[in-house]
């Protein structure tokens, strides 16, 4: 139970005086329900009011207040071009004050030349000038504080509006004990993290402030995995010793590649253990996971007991399913599958085989682990996709054995080293850093979104020769509603060419409708697969080797990378058009031009952390306990060891949660919501 001196801060938004009906939409959009997430919604920038009268080299970019001398007004004798007013700080340096769309004359009312006018805007490089568009012209004396921040918006809200929510926030935090170690306080001369956190706002620049705030969470980040890896060790799992009965009767149509050989042996060696395995398996898409997945599966049946893998959707439990049926044809093992939609009587005889230990291998999604589902004797669990496997089903998992099962998480999306920590806590770790043989690398091109008619000749061509293809429509940020009409509208256009070989799936589809188009795709009848992003993770169908991605620009470099991992499955020459919009960032270039560049997930997705932020990499908060909102990537790199460290030396040297820095960082786990771990205490 979360602590009662928490509760100011988890109560609804609407709880904030003046905040009422009207606001919750824009509130909501920017995922503010409660008071908490008003108090770490931090600025984003500061306009500085602080008096001055010359420039500094950084100000480009930044809202500043300053006195400047008016040398010149300047009229073009097209109407449309702006009048602009040249002006000069205290050492001569000049800059444009730009007036677009306003009468020459209203803007010679505002501005005698040789006098001084004291002004606020934002400041803008425009080739080798400086300029402010429109400034704000100030009272003499005028302005109040000296810095006021700005906080990311969304409409209907302004930055004065939020700072004032954000005040009441502040103002309703309690004090809370200190959960940071002694020394590394005063080491950082860290304040406490309510001072902290009303420092950040008053001040974003604040520095000493941010970094505490970034350690609070990441702390507790590190504290709930290292509760669960201490109750991992505690708990008694089983050694699992195959014999090689199964694996020898296996008949592939290949031979493993090193790194599958190399981390089977690994995962051997794991599962002999009677401490549960916790191991991280990353190979990027196309690897070979799933063989990998298998052959750990069959010692665990060697060894008698039952093996688990869960899938993050239901499309790939059911393409698992079939994929481990065909590999592990001809041995006499039981393979079943499980997911939400299987109901009545045919769920009903899954659950029996589970629990009188008939069933040998389950393949499903969550619903593996539901209560009702009762095992014999798990003895292995097969993650796949891990970064959607967090505390709360760990924990679940544990729940499932007699003794704890051995665990392996596989991922498709390569962490950047500094991330693994932070998502998994430790864990050891295998990499499927080589691909089978006969992958030739995707060919990668990028192109405007205007040649959409070539692309679609393209796909024409693509077809024409027998083969197939994946078409992605936008990621639309306003509502999935969106992302649903663009990828209708894409399809209905297709198939005003291409006919009924053009197949729709999107996520708002039921499983078995989803399932049927997929399986519809994967059988050649349809050559076009018209999607939103559902397919990212997994999905196999070899002679599907083009993959066109419209607005690419708008996806993370994982996600294309994952995306592009769809192709290149079958030997033989793949092709990814990136489609990009007209406008684009010199980061959105610049992400762009690596997929060109490179294959290389590994590389790919560190570059991603620095181009724009973990976000996406560390998923969402409710399905993990790794996304964070106020440690910053460059933080996190810094911070993550230091807080593993410390939250080490709280549970072996301080008592853990039990002693009086184990209470406060009790609070600290409700605070930054990572709490789960809390109840392994009451568990253990
Ligand atoms: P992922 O790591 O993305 O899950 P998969 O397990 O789906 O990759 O494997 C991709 C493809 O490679 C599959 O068609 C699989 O049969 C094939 N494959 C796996 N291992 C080998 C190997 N050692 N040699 C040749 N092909 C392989
Ligand atoms: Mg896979």
């Amino acid at each position: 139970m979360r602590p009662d001196i928490l509760n100011p801060l988890f109560a609804e938004v609407t709880a904030l005086k003046g905040v009422g009906a009207g606001l919750a939409k824009p509130l909501d959009r920017l995922g503010l329900a409660r008071v908490v997430d008003v108090a770490f919604h931090l600025p984003s920038g500061w306009i500085d009011r602080i008096p001055r009268d010359e420039l500094m080299a950084q100000d480009a970019g930044r809202t500043i207040a300053i006195t400047l001398t008016v040398r010149d007004i300047r009229t073009s004798s097209s109407p449309r071009a702006p009048t602009r007013v040249q002006a000069a700080d205290a050492l001569g340096n000049i800059v444009s004050l730009v007036y677009f769309g306003r009468s020459s004359g209203l803007v010679r009312k505002l501005y005698t030349v040789g006098e001084q006018v004291r002004i606020s805007g934002k400041v803008e490089q425009y080739g080798q000038d400086l300029q402010i568009i429109h400034p704000e012209i100030l009272e003499e004396g005028g302005g109040s504080r000296e810095r006021e921040a700005i906080y990311p918006l969304s409409e209907g809200l302004t930055s004065r509006r939020v700072g004032g929510m954000v005040a009441q926030a502040i103002e309703r935090a309690p004090d809370l004990p200190e959960w940071i170690e002694p020394s590394l306080l005063a080491q950082r001369d860290w304040p406490g993290w309510k001072e902290a956190l009303a420092r950040i706002h008053a001040d974003p620049s604040d520095a000493v402030a941010r970094a505490r705030i970034a350690y609070d969470e990441v702390f507790a980040n590190q504290l709930a995995l290292a509760l669960v890896r201490q109750d991992t060790r505690k708990r008694r799992g089983r050694g699992l010793r195959g014999d090689g009965r199964l694996r020898d009767r296996l008949n592939l149509p290949y031979a493993l590649t090193g790194a599958q050989a190399r981390t089977i042996g690994e995962i051997e060696g794991d599962l002999a253990q009677d401490a549960p395995m916790l191991r991280l398996l990353q190979g990027d898409v196309g690897s070979g996971k799933t063989l990998v997945a298998a052959l750990a599966l069959l010692i665990a049946v060697e060894a008698g007991a039952q093996g688990a893998l869960l899938a993050p959707t239901e499309i790939l439990a059911r393409q698992h399913y079939e994929t481990l049926r065909e590999t592990l044809a001809g041995l006499p093992i039981n393979i079943a599958v499980l997911t939400g939609r299987d109901k009545g009587r045919a769920r009903e005889s899954t659950l029996m085989g589970l629990a009188d230990g008939s069933i040998d291998i389950l393949i499903g999604t969550h619903a593996i682990f539901q209560e009702a589902v009762s095992y014999r004797d798990l003895g292995l669990v097969v993650v796949d996709e891990q970064h959607r496997f967090g505390v709360a089903e760990r924990l679940a998992l544990s729940a499932k054995g007699k003794t704890t099962p051995h665990l392996l998480a596989m991922t498709a999306t390569p962490i950047p080293r500094t991330l693994v920590l932070a998502q998994h806590g430790e864990m050891d770790q295998s990499r499927l850093d080589e691909m089978p043989p006969g992958r030739e690398p995707v060919e990668t091109r990028v192109i405007s979104e205007e040649r959409l008619d070539e692309v679609v000749n393209a796909l024409g061509r693509h077809l024409a020769e027998g083969k197939q293809a994946y078409w992605v429509c936008p990621l639309v940020e306003e509502s999935e509603k969106s992302d649903l009409a663009a990828a209708e509208d894409r399809a209905a256009t297709l198939a005003a060419r291409f006919g009924d070989r053009v197949g729709l799936v999107h996520g708002r589809m039921r499983g078995p409708e989803k399932d049927a188009v997929m399986a519809r795709f994967a059988g050649g009848e349809l050559g076009v697969l018209v999607a939103t992003t559902v397919i990212e993770v997994g999905v196999n169908v070899p002679n599907a080797t083009l993959i066109v991605i419209e607005h690419a620009d708008r996806f993370g470099l994982a996600q294309l990378h994952q995306l592009r991992g769809r192709v290149g499955r079958g030997g033989g020459q793949s092709r990814c058009l990136l489609m990009r919009g007209a406008a684009l960032s010199e980061t959105s270039r610049a992400r762009l031009a690596l997929m060109r560049e490179t294959n290389d997930g590994f590389r790919i997705a560190e570059e991603d952390l620095r181009l724009r932020g973990g976000g996406e990499l560390l998923g969402t908060r409710q399905s993990g306990e790794a996304a964070f909102r106020l440690a910053t990537p460059e933080l996190l790199g810094e911070l993550l060891p230091v807080a593993a460290d410390d939250a080490r030396l709280l549970i072996d040297r301080d008592g853990g949660l039990a002693g009086p820095r184990g209470q406060a960082a009790r609070v600290a786990l409700y605070l930054f919501e990572r709490d789960a771990g809390v109840a392994l205490l009451r568990s253990g």
